[in-house]
């Protein structure tokens, strides 16, 4: 009886220790699918993006979110460009295999190559020896593989070196990139040469021959879309609160290297959708209306939202604040605003309430930035924050980017906080 009885204390208490609101449970759920195999990254290999955005329409549509007439659908469609990779490419310095991911990935914008190709290094000693760089200059590459290390060198060098990867003036037929961080993106165009990233630690300084086979495909015309829904509000219905999150990432290299985006940007989605299932709520009816959307390849460059600004649903002087949320899957070191000095009152508002409730450690404010899917609202007077929670993993645009790293302790803290806020500049 007193094992039965201790047993039922333990399990109480840890029940408490880890109780959760409906609206985390729910996010989780949201999460873990997004960040999922299912929907390969996101991104354009496997049509990713394209099924992330039905699962977004098909939880606004459970939970009978408006369209916007005259377009009685959740969409808006808008069409891309982009590079991929069909397969994972393979390549070997020296006969010493690497493993795309974890030790090296190609640029996003690379050109297909497939062969075997002497090397070239340029690193601080050639840079250093204006003689030897002249040489090189003399020669050309062509036919070879150009590698730049970067490494001791000062601002201005590494400058050079940014530039000469960027035009590959001696027409060089590769080139290689030492980093100490692999950092993969996604890219509109499609270089004429090979273009890749190697883990510095693995790249011995008197390699002299690369073997490599990267295929890459350019396709011109891929639909993307945004999704946008709303909760019609109970007194003010023409002016919205916008909260929007990125549901696109960088999808996949060929089958099996897999860019989850779990923080970048699954979480802003899950606490958006979290926050759609909390609005729609008749007893959570805002005044004002709310509306959420879903914005398409942001990591393209922003283009979702740069395409809704200038084809608004909304009409943008409707817009009372957006909300752009994009990586909230921490929160442990607090939250940043991006653009708080445009919208200095509402700023004040949000320290305020933190102030007295102490959700977050810290809000720190920081200057406006095109580093999200706010910017190009910003830029037409349309007041809006981009919201990104702090601490945690370190993983960004890098396979590591895992659902296993976020953490949920903090997303009530974050989530009443955003919903006292809209509370309060509602009033
Ligand atoms: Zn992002």
């Amino acid at each position: 009886m007193r094992i039965t009885a201790l047993f039922a204390w333990l399990f109480l208490s840890l029940q408490t220790a880890n109780a959760q609101s409906e609206y985390a449970t729910y996010a989780k759920k949201m999460l873990d699918t997004l960040s999922s195999g299912f929907l390969y990254g996101r991104g354009h290999v496997e049509q990713g993006e394209k099924k992330a955005s039905y699962m977004i329409a098909t939880e606004f549509y459970k939970m009978r979110l408006q369209t916007f007439s005259p377009a009685p659908s959740y969409y808006q469609n808008f069409s891309i460009s982009a590079n991929i990779f069909p397969e994972v490419p393979t390549i070997a310095i020296d006969n010493n295999w690497l493993v795309c991911g974890t030790e090296f990935l190609p640029h996003p914008a690379s050109g297909p190559l497939r062969g075997s190709f002497p090397i070239t290094v340029v690193d601080s000693t050639v840079l250093r020896k204006a003689s030897a760089f002249k040489k090189i200059g003399r020669k050309g590459l062509k036919g070879r593989v150009l590698v730049l290390d970067d490494k001791g060198l000062n601002e201005d060098s590494r400058k050079i070196l940014q530039n000469l990867a960027s035009h590959n003036p001696w027409g060089a037929i590769a080139i290689i990139e030492l980093v100490d961080k692999l950092t993969f993106g996604i890219s509109d165009k499609s270089k004429t040469y090979a273009h890749l990233h190697v883990k510095r630690s693995l790249f011995p300084k008197d390699s002299r021959q690369l073997r490599v086979n990267i295929q890459t495909a350019f396709i011109p015309e891929i639909m993307s879309q945004n999704v946008t829904g709303y909760v019609l509000g109970k007194e003010v219905k023409d002016t919205m609160i916008v909260f929007c999150a990125h549901f696109d990432h960088l999808g996949q290299i060929g089958r099996h290297v897999i860019f989850p985006g779990a923080n970048d940007n699954a979480s802003g989605v899950a606490m958006m959708l979290a926050l759609a299932n909390y609005y729609r709520k008749p007893e959570n009816q805002p005044r004002y209306s709310i509306a959420f959307i879903g914005f398409g390849a942001e990591e393209l460059g922003l283009l979702g939202s740069l395409y809704y600004v200038r084809n608004p649903i909304i009409p943008l002087s409707r817009i009372k604040l957006l909300i752009n949320l994009d990586m909230m899957g921490n929160g442990g070191e607090g939250i940043t605003v991006v653009n708080a000095e445009a919208s200095k009152r509402k700023f004040g508002v949000l320290e305020r309430i933190n102030r007295e409730k102490n959700y977050v450690s810290t809000i720190k404010a920081r200057a406006n930035a095109p580093n999200s899917d706010h910017y190009p609202f910003s830029r037409v007077g349309v007041p809006a924050f981009f919201m990104y929670t702090m601490g945690g993993s370190k993983a960004y645009h890098d396979i590591y980017d895992q659902r296993d790293s976020i953490s949920w302790k903090y997303f009530d803290s974050v989530f009443n906080l955003l919903t006292d806020f809209t509370h309060a500049i509602q009033e």
